[in-house]
């Protein structure tokens, strides 16, 4: 007896979906790319949980014939594919999976020139009349209502939510010419009107980031690229920021990526990411857009010319910054003078207290000067990444002028630490001292840097906050927005007090550790984070963020130590958790015992 049997339609109508809908977002995806296929100009979505529960979209485009709406629900039906060539593909979809698969799993609609169909997890309806007589409307409730395995893996509904915006806010800036609006059942989310590029990305990446930014564009034999390379003191924690489109196409491309990583290799510290928004057309034959089912990857026929191309293409345009960063060495000293001759121009304004009332009148005052801000901001970006850039240069310095250094803590000269005794430091990085059976070996920079992040964390709490004689006004995006009202409660938890208004975040408080350059610095990283981080951040690992972010920029190295303080390292090194490993989890000290010197000495 025969026991190879064909899957039946729903079965592999089903596994598709596995592949094509992962969470709403990817569902979302699909409907939104449809309804350009049939040039739609304006694209309304409604969700309600995330999308989880319901996703309602509604296009102007050509609509679906009565005849055809069977068959727009089947299994490799499109109407896209004219010519049988994979490789001159025009449109979005080509597959014809996408209805069918999501139809496979949730209660599914589609209704276009007074009529439509409901599949009902596959099951499909007759054709009825409908109220729809202008483009198609697409409605997906209950989605995985039968695969409980999958709805497990769904986050909650912000996340979903912030999924779903991405989306729109991705196919936006491929589509500046339609018109897109979100809403759920409290409010509406985002709405872009047909706008110009530089309008579209105005909104979503925000204008003082454009307003530095270098639009540029180059042309090769079968490849064009062109876009917005973002000032590299704007750089992020995350890789987000880089939104990259091959042919149309939102994609995620290691050759793109990695082509940014190099040409602004010398301008942003490692572990940050340029911000960068790079569409590139490439003659379909040199590309095979079909290597996955969700067309989120793709595949150049000659990798390492397209790689050489752009790298070339963004390190040409990259040298334009070269002047930008004039001005702002300009605007540094002058702020820098300005504060020697003690004008409060730069010093933050922090006082310790209770808060000052804020009236919520001066706010559109406040949101007009937030340019200004985004201005202080960028400066102090640019400080960091001087200060890592310049940190080897800096060092020597520290060396020649070592009389004006501030002493690491003020010393107390009685203690003797578990840590032994200091004998000498050596090359300026080294402690070693004397324990009762052997001696230690202390890497300075690291037990310090341990030592300063365990501190911060230890401050990082409700109790230690500072008020802001004038609240700091940040503007945000609509994933951005999404994400702050997920952080509020933890950033209170450490020490920020920021309240959401409007499309920006107003922080009044901040812990009293840090500098306020380096909490808002610390707000804009996180808002910057992807999906992934979102979802993890917690509490400690927030603490855990800022610390390493301040320690970061107090690390100093090859520093002369006195006795004094080397005993006091040793003194708080007692008082540091783990202080046997350092922050990059390597050893920050070791010990050679007697014994093993008598054994080398071969005394033993
Ligand atoms: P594909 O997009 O790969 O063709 P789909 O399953 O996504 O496959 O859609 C099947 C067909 O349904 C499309 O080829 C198109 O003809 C029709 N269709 C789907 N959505 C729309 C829409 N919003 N407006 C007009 N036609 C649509
Ligand atoms: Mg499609």
């Amino acid at each position: 007896m025969s026991r190879i049997k064909l899957l039946s339609d729903d079965l592999i109508n089903q596994i598709a979906a596995g592949e094509i809908v992962e969470r709403p977002a990817s569902a979302l995806k699909e409907l939104v790319e449809n309804s350009l296929d049939a040039n739609a100009r304006t694209i309304e979505v409604f969700l309600q949980n995330g999308g989880k529960s319901k996703i309602v979209i509604q296009d102007d485009g050509e609509g679906i014939d009565k005849s055809d709406l069977h068959m727009a629900v089947q299994r490799h039906a499109t109407s896209k594919l004219h010519d049988d060539n994979l490789f001159n593909i025009k449109s979005y979809g080509f597959r014809g999976e996408a209805l069918p698969s999501i139809a496979s799993v949730s209660c599914f609609s589609l209704e276009s020139r007074g009529f439509g169909i409901n599949v009902n997890f596959s099951e499909e309806s007759d054709i009825f009349p409908s109220s729809i007589d202008n483009g198609t409307r697409v409605s997906i409730q209950n989605l995985f209502g039968r695969t409980p395995a999958r709805l497990k893996f769904l986050k909650s509904d912000t996340v979903e939510l912030t999924a779903c915006l991405n989306v729109i806010e991705n196919i936006a800036l491929i589509r500046p010419n339609v018109n897109f609006s979100l809403r759920t059942d409290e409010k509406q989310i985002l709405s872009f009107s047909k706008a110009s590029l530089d309008e579209r990305v105005s909104k979503i990446f925000g204008s003082a980031l454009l307003k530095k930014a270098i639009p540029f564009e180059e042309k090769g034999e079968h490849i064009s690229v062109s876009g917005y390379l973002f000032h590299p003191l704007d750089n992020r924690y995350s890789q987000h920021f880089q939104r990259i489109f091959i042919n149309g196409r939102i994609v995620k491309d290691k050759a793109v990526s990695l082509a940014l990583k190099n040409a602004y290799k010398e301008l942003i510290p490692a572990g940050r990411f340029a911000v960068a928004l790079i569409f590139i057309e490439i003659d379909p034959f040199h590309l095979d857009a079909n290597i996955s089912p969700t067309k989120s990857e793709v595949r150049f026929r000659d990798n390492v010319s397209v790689q050489k191309f752009l790298t070339d293409a963004f390190r040409k345009n990259i040298h334009k910054f070269d002047k930008i960063s004039n001005e702002f060495e300009i605007i540094r000293i002058a702020e820098k003078q300005a504060s020697e001759n003690d004008t409060p121009v730069e010093k933050p304004k922090i006082y310790q207290g209770s808060h000052p009332s804020f009236n919520i009148a001066d706010f559109s005052r406040i949101a007009d000067k937030s340019a200004v801000t985004a201005r202080q901001n960028a400066d102090f970006s640019e400080k960091v990444a001087i200060t890592e850039g310049a940190l080897a240069l800096a060092i020597r310095e520290e060396d020649v002028h070592e009389k004006s250094i501030e002493p690491l803590f003020s010393p107390d000269t009685t203690y003797i630490s578990i840590y032994g005794k200091p004998l000498a430091q050596i090359f300026n990085s080294y402690i070693i001292t004397e324990v009762d059976d052997g001696i230690l070996i202390i890497d300075q920079h690291a037990v310090h840097e341990k030592i300063t992040q365990n501190k911060i964390i230890n401050n990082l709490t409700k109790d230690n906050k500072q008020y802001l004689l004038k609240p700091e006004i940040i503007g945000l995006n609509n994933s951005e927005q999404e994400i702050a009202k997920n952080l509020l409660a933890s950033l209170d938890e450490c020490g920020f007090s920021a309240e959401i208004i409007q499309n920006t975040i107003m922080v009044t408080a901040i812990p009293s550790i840090l500098k306020l350059e380096e909490a808002l610095q610390f707000i804009h990283d996180i808002l910057a984070s992807d999906e992934p981080i979102r979802d993890i951040e917690t509490l400690d690992m927030i603490r855990k963020r800022i610390a390493d972010k301040a320690c970061h920029n107090s690390i100093r190295f090859g520093r002369k130590l006195s006795i004094e303080e080397m005993n006091e390292i040793l003194k708080q090194m007692e008082e540091t958790p783990s202080i046997h490993q350092c922050n990059h989890h390597r050893p920050s000290f070791f010990k050679i015992s007697k014994s093993q010197l008598e054994k080398m000495m071969q005394r033993g």
